[in-house]
């Protein structure tokens, strides 16, 4: 993974954490804020409940001792009842009645007879709420039947004292409908959903609220209250609770419980007008907290969903992430593959290759050398058999080198047909043996034309040295065995860094040399062998004036002809030959043909022979004045080029000849296509002149360009033997140091004139 993506990962990869650790507190404080909310709530509502109730428990004990306090007023204004007309009595018995609204008051004498102002002829004495207040208790019973009423009535009784003793009871009876109205809460919200009771410490109801509750919860009058099935509910331990409380004073309390799927309480609470009373209101809990419920309900809806909208924004960004992460690792993948993958060979391109290295060389013992190749022509190649046959080729290379390499050892391809190759090693042999095995197998793979590969071996001494460095290094080595004729190796020396700072050096310099006239053209002149030595033209040789010291042509013009430079100066000192032959013509000195080498870069120019044609018209010089010297090896490049350049040359009037004939390949074959005048025999047949064979094949080459209508030249004699010899061979003309070694124009001159002088 790289930089770039590994830094989005990770920013994603917090970005996400943060989001759920935010969702998450966020969820945490909102469910624990809605839980305090709710309690808070609650509470609020049980003590709201608890103050509603208390309330209608003051109103209740009030009631109670109201009616009470009556039925006790009565008794006392009835203390001397045995004594009194039982007109008086009825009377007064009546009219209490009629003035509060009771069914009934009745005296009851000790035997339980009754007197009573409807005349009624009973005995109450088995009635509890009679024995009771005998006993001296103001007592409120269970709703009994009224026969003379026929209907159901709390009896409110009170014993009668007379001198503090006992003397009979008052009662009073009260139409249950006038409790229940009463008992009920009248508060708003829960006027519906409460009932109210009065139920004694043996859980006797002895008054009930109207019913407002369903069925179930409403308890069977006739049983205990504490058997109810809305007590039973609340468990057993809650139900003793109840019952326990019952039978302590000021005790208070609540419980809650479900009945058929609903939420009741139940509070309760001692009467102050009877330590045996208990005032208890069933809520049903829902609708008494219906509010809060709402309230929380809209609460948890819109929690709800916010944290829904919250969750889907999360999921909607976790998506979009993920699949901009995906597209960005496949971006990523495909830019990796990009970088690292070489399209051509599916092997490792120079930036993987470096990113290789530094690991190897970092954490790796052994030697290592970095090995620069190439093959040569292969633009060629790719001409000859088109590009998919050269990509072939490059696969085929890279396959087999992949084949020979080691586990920690690796390659590259730089470009075009360029490799390198980190390569371990114990001594320069070991270099050797491996580079020759590497180059059998390419050999090997390539059945129809055996790439010539160069080698360039830079071995690694310091390993922190760039990788740029250390493979221009090596590319230096191999362009010294470049163009050989077989693949070669070549080890980098400093010498060769010299001469590469060199070449540095003169290409910095090279084009105000040019501007400045640093350049300077000298002469050789060429002589005629068939009688004695007779002057028939020179060569232009160019002469490089550089601070005071004359360089060779050998040490700029293969650099010009990489750089392209040579067809500036190859103009150039056409031009001064120019100049020369118009000079001469100019001061009466006889014109001579001038030979100018052309170095074969200018081939691959189209405008070439224009623009010859034009430097000789620009000084009025005649192309047949001029010689174009062409040498051998550009036939490699194409002979095809070749030899439509030399047709163009010769229909505009230059003559022409093929220089350096027979230091390469060029076979006598080559010179049927072209119209050349003459041919320049290379010295390398001089080398051994006592050599027969070799003497035999300068025969043969003479004879054979005789034939073709071409003239020879022999060039690079130094001594008289070889002049003799080649005289004798039949060649035309001689050109070497014997006759005269390259001079400036100025000293030509003088041998034009002296020859001249002789000729005449
Ligand atoms: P070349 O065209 O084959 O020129 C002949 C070379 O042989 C010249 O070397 C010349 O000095 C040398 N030579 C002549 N006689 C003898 C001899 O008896 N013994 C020995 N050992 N050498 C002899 P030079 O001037 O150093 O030029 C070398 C090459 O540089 C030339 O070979 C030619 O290919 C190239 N060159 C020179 N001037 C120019 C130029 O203006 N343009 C281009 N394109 N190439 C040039
Ligand atoms: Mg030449
Ligand atoms: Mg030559």
């Amino acid at each position: 993974m790289n930089k770039g993506l590994k830094k989005n990962v990770t920013k994603s990869v917090l970005l996400t954490v943060a989001i759920i650790a935010s969702i998450v507190a966020f969820a945490t404080i909102a469910t624990t804020f809605m839980l305090y909310v709710y309690g808070q709530l609650n509470s609020v509502t049980d003590e709201y409940v608890e103050e509603i109730t208390d309330r209608k428990t003051d109103y209740v004990n009030t009631l109670l001792e109201n009616d009470m306090k009556l039925v006790q007023n009565l008794s006392s204004s009835l203390s001397d009842y045995e004594n009194l007309d039982e007109k008086v009595i009825d009377s007064t018995l009546e009219r209490i009645t009629q003035i509060n609204g009771y069914l009934n008051f009745i005296l009851v004498k000790p035997d339980g007879e009754v007197i009573s102002y409807r005349n009624e002829d009973i005995n109450v004495a088995s009635r509890v709420y009679f024995k009771t207040a005998l006993q001296g208790k103001v007592y409120i019973s269970k709703p009994i039947f009224s026969n003379p009423d026929n209907s159901m009535a709390n009896v409110v009784s009170a014993p009668i004292y007379n001198d503090s003793k006992i003397v009979g009871v008052v009662a009073g009876l009260r139409s249950v409908n006038d409790y229940s109205n009463e008992i009920n809460l009248a508060v708003r919200g829960v006027e519906n959903n409460a009932n109210g009771y009065i139920v004694n410490t043996d859980g006797d109801i002895i008054i009930s609220g109207t019913k407002l509750l369903p069925d179930a919860v409403i308890p069977n009058e006739e049983e205990s209250f504490f058997d109810s099935a809305l007590i039973s509910a609340a468990g057993e331990n809650e139900r003793q609770r109840i019952v326990d409380d019952f039978t302590k004073k000021d005790s208070a309390g609540s419980v809650k419980m479900t009945v058929d799927g609903k939420q009741y309480i139940v509070y309760y609470t001692d009467l102050a007008t009877d330590p045996d009373l208990h005032y208890v209101v069933v809520f049903d809990e829902s609708t008494v907290f219906s509010d809060l419920f709402r309230y929380m309900e809209s609460n948890l809806i819109m929690y709800l969903v916010f944290l829904g909208v919250l969750i889907i924004m999360a999921l909607a960004y976790f998506i979009i992430m993920h699949t901009n992460l995906r597209s960005l690792r496949n971006a990523n993948e495909l830019m990796s593959k990009v970088a690292y993958e070489d399209s051509v060979t599916g092997f490792s391109t120079y930036n993987k290759f470096e990113e290789d290295i530094k690991e190897l060389l970092q954490h790796d013992y052994r030697r290592y050398c970095l090995v620069s190749f190439d093959i040569d022509k292969f633009k060629a190649i790719n001409d000859m058999f088109g590009h998919e046959e050269g990509n072939h080729m490059l696969r085929q290379v890279a396959e087999t080198v992949q084949r020979n390499l080691l586990d920690w050892e690796t390659f590259a391809r730089v470009n075009s047909d360029n490799f390198v190759i980190l390569l371990s090693y114990k001594d320069d042999a070991d270099i050797n043996d491996r580079i020759r095995k590497i180059i059998s197998a390419i050999s090997y793979e390539f059945s129809n034309y055996v790439p010539v590969l160069s080698f360039g071996v830079y071995r690694i001494v310091d390993k922190n040295v760039s990788l740029r460095r250390m493979t221009d290094c090596a590319d230096i080595a191999r362009r010294t065995v470049k163009y050989q004729e077989e693949s070669s190796v070549a080890y980098f020396t400093d010498a060769m860094l010299e001469s590469m700072r060199e070449e540095k050096a003169i290409e910095n310099e090279m084009q105000n040399a040019l501007d400045t006239h640093e350049f300077s053209l000298y002469l050789q002149p060429k002589f005629s062998l068939s009688g004695p030595p007779v002057l028939t033209g020179a060569e232009a040789l160019v002469r490089w004036i550089r601070k005071g010291s004359v360089v060779s042509p050998g040490k700029f013009i293969p650099l010009f002809e990489k750089n392209r430079f040579i067809i500036k100066l190859d103009y150039y000192i056409l031009d001064q030959v120019c100049r020369c032959l118009k000079k001469w013509e100019s001061e009466g000195i006889p014109s001579i043909l001038i030979s100018v080498n052309m170095s074969r870069v200018h081939l691959r120019d189209p405008g070439f022979v224009d623009k010859l044609e034009e430097i000789c018209k620009t000084h009025g010089v005649a192309p047949s004045m001029i010689e174009i010297e062409i040498t051998e090896s550009a036939a490699y490049d194409s002979m095809d080029v070749l030899i439509d350049v030399v047709h163009d040359l010769k229909n505009r009037g230059f003559h022409i000849s093929i220089d350096d004939f027979g230091s390469g390949y060029s076979s006598l074959n080559m010179l049927k296509d072209l119209p050349v005048d003459v041919l320049k025999i290379d010295r390398v047949f001089l080398t051994e002149t006592n050599n027969k064979r070799a003497n035999d094949i300068i025969g043969h080459v003479i004879k054979m360009a005789r034939t073709l209508g071409m003239e020879t030249i022999c060039e690079g004699i130094e001594t008289d033997e070889q002049a003799q010899l080649l005289r004798s061979l039949g060649c035309d003309m001689a050109q070497g140091f014997f006759f005269a070694k390259p001079m400036p124009y100025t000293d030509f001159e003088r041998i034009i004139e002296r020859s001249h002088n002789i000729n005449h």
